[in-house]
C-alpha cells in the first residue's frame, strides 16, 4: 500500500493538512486547480477576531510548504480519475500548462513588464485591479511562477494589441518564438522560462488516502441586487477586502469605484440575497463577524468614516466573537435590525439611498450611503460536483461533501480512506479549518487500507 497521501485544494485548510502530515513523515502531494497556493486566505486583509494580517499569518506557511522535503505541490492541476487499488487509490491527475517553465522561472517580473496588454484582474478588476496577460496571480504567490492567460496564446487578445497569437501555425507548433515580448525580456534576463508550446501533462499517482480540501467560493450577487451592477458604488464585501487592503489595487485606500474619492459614509446589507430563489439559502456563519472586521478596520483607516450594519440575526458563535462586535460599537459603529427593501442612487453624487424596515420599531427609515457593501455568503466550491463524480462520494443538498456521519464520522466520507475539512465540509472560519485539516490529517495517515471501498 502507498505511503504517501493527496490533498485536493491548497487554501488554509489544505495547507494545514500538508504541513501536520509531512510533519509525520508522510509524502504528500497537494493538489490545487489554481496556479497558486493560498485559496481565500491569500486573498483578504486582516482576520477576526485577532485582526491579524492575513497573507502574513499564510504566506509563511505556504512557503513553509513549499519547502517541505515531504511535499509535493501540483498547482494549476485536476483531478481526473480515481480508482480504489492496493488498498489505496490509483490516481490520474492532469497539469494545465502555465505556458511557463516552472523550474526556471524565478518570477523576477520583466515579462510582466513587457507585456503590452493591461486587463482587468479577475480579483478585484470592479475595484480597480489590473494584470498583465502574463502575470503573477498574487504577490505572495507558491510557486512564484508567472502564468500565461490562455487566451493570449490563441489569439483571442490579438484586437487588444497582444503580440502573439497572429501567426499561420498554432504556438504549440513552435519551439521558438522571435515574436512575444515576454519571450524576449525573458531571455535577456538569461532565463528562456515562457513556453508559449507548453501541453498539458498527465500525471499518475499511488496514494494511501484523500483528502478533499476545496473550499468555499464567496456568491456573486445577482445582477439588481440591492443596486448590484446597475449603480457603481454597490459592491460585494470580497470586493470591499480587497479595497481595504494594502497590498490590494488601491494600496488600502477606501474610495468609492464611480470617482476614485475617499468613501465617507458606508453600508453594509447583512444575509443580502438570502432566502430568495437565486440566493444562498442558508446563515453563512462569518458574514457578521466579516463586516464587523470590515468596519473596525475602517475606522482605524479613518476615524471619521460613518459605517452602518443592517443585519437579520447577529451571529457572533466563536470564541472573541461576541467582544469584537462589542469593540466594533464602541468605535461607533452603528448596527441596525432592519430589512434593507430598495437602493436607489442620486445619479449626480452617485451616492446611494438605502430604504429599509427597522425591524426594532416596525418603522421605515432611508440612509444616504456613499458607498454600499453586500455581505452575500459562502458557497461551495463551483469545481464539487465534478469531485464528487470523480471520486464517487456525494455532496450534500447545498453542494458541500456530505459527511458519513455528521456528528459522530464529520470528517469521513462513505468511500474508506477519502476524508473532507475547511470550507469543502459546510460555510466555515479560519480556525475551525485548521483544526479540522489537523484532525484530517491524521485520519488520512492512520487510514490502513480500504479494501470494498468505490465499488
Ligand atoms: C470576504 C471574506 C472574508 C473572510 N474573512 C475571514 C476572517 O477574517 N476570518 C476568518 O476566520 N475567516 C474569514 N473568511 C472565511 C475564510 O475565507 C474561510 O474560512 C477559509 O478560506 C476556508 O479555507 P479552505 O482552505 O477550506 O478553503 P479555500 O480558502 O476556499 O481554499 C480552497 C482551495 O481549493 C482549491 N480548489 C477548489 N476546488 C478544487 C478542485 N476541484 N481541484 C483542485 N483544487 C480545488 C481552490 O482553488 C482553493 O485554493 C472570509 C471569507 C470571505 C469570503
Amino acid at each position: 500500500m502507498a505511503d504517501s497521501i493527496m490533498i485536493i485544494g491548497a487554501g488554509v485548510a489544505g495547507i494545514n493538512c500538508a504541513l501536520n502530515a509531512a510533519k509525520y513523515g508522510t509524502k504528500v502531494y497537494l493538489v490545487d486547480d489554481t496556479a497558486s497556493i493560498g485559496g481565500m486566505m491569500a486573498r483578504l486583509d486582516k482576520t477576526f477576531p485577532t485582526n491579524d494580517c492575513s497573507i502574513c499569518i499564510e504566506a509563511p506557511q505556504m512557503y513553509e510548504v513549499d519547502n517541505h522535503p515531504n511535499i509535493e505541490i501540483l498547482t494549476n492541476t485536476e483531478l481526473r480519475k480515481v480508482n480504489a487499488a492496493n488498498g489505496g487509490f490509483k490516481v490520474r491527475l492532469v497539469k494545465k500548462a502555465k505556458f511557463v517553465d516552472e523550474e526556471k522561472c524565478t518570477g523576477c517580473g520583466e515579462c510582466m513588464k513587457a507585456c503590452p496588454v493591461t486587463v482587468a484582474h479577475e480579483m478585484d478588476g470592479k475595484v480597480g485591479g489590473t494584470r498583465k496577460l502574463i502575470y503573477m496571480p498574487f504577490p505572495q504567490a507558491v510557486p512564484n511562477v508567472a502564468v500565461i492567460d490562455p487566451d493570449c496564446r490563441s489569439g483571442k487578445m490579438r484586437e487588444k494589441g497582444a503580440c502573439v497569437g497572429g501567426c499561420v501555425v498554432d504556438c504549440s507548433q513552435c519551439r521558438e518564438c522571435p515574436i512575444a515580448l515576454c519571450v524576449l525580456a525573458c531571455k535577456k534576463e538569461g532565463k528562456d522560462a515562457v513556453r508559449l508550446w507548453q501541453g498539458s501533462k498527465n500525471i499518475d499517482l499511488e496514494v494511501r488516502s484523500i483528502v478533499v480540501a476545496s473550499g468555499i467560493t464567496d456568491a456573486k450577487p445577482p445582477k439588481g441586487l440591492h443596486g448590484y451592477e446597475v449603480y457603481d458604488n454597490v459592491i460585494t464585501y470580497t470586493q470591499f477586502e480587497r479595497l481595504m487592503n494594502a497590498g490590494g489595487p488601491t494600496g488600502g485606500q477606501i474610495i468609492r469605484p464611480s470617482d476614485k474619492k475617499h468613501a465617507h459614509k458606508i453600508g453594509w446589507i447583512q444575509c443580502a440575497g438570502r432566502g430568495l430563489d437565486h440566493g444562498v439559502p442558508y446563515c453563512s456563519k462569518v458574514c457578521c463577524m466579516v463586516a464587523t472586521k470590515q468596519t473596525i478596520i475602517t475606522k482605524e483607516h479613518d476615524p471619521s468614516v460613518e459605517t452602518i450594519v443592517y443585519y437579520n440575526d447577529l451571529k457572533a458563535y466563536g470564541k472573541g466573537f461576541w467582544g469584537f462586535y462589542r469593540k466594533a460599537k464602541e468605535n461607533g459603529v452603528r448596527y441596525v435590525k432592519a430589512r434593507p427593501y430598495d437602493v436607489f442612487e442620486d445619479p449626480e453624487t452617485k451616492n446611494l439611498t438605502v430604504r429599509y424596515e427597522d425591524l426594532e420599531t416596525g418603522e421605515l427609515r432611508k440612509d444616504e450611503v456613499e458607498l454600499l457593501v453586500l455581505s452575500t455568503g459562502l458557497l461551495p466550491s463551483e469545481r464539487n460536483q465534478r469531485l464528487a463524480k470523480v471520486l464517487k462520494i456525494e455532496l450534500d443538498k447545498l453542494g458541500y461533501f456530505k459527511e458519513k456521519d455528521p456528528l459522530m464520522a464529520p470528517l469521513e466520507t462513505e468511500v474508506k480512506g477519502i476524508y473532507v475539512c475547511g470550507g469543502a465540509t459546510g460555510p466555515i472560519d479560519i480556525s475551525e479549518s485548521v483544526v479540522q485539516a489537523t484532525a484530517a490529517s491524521m485520519k488520512a495517515i492512520l487510514n490502513r487500507g480500504n479494501e470494498g471501498a468505490m465499488e
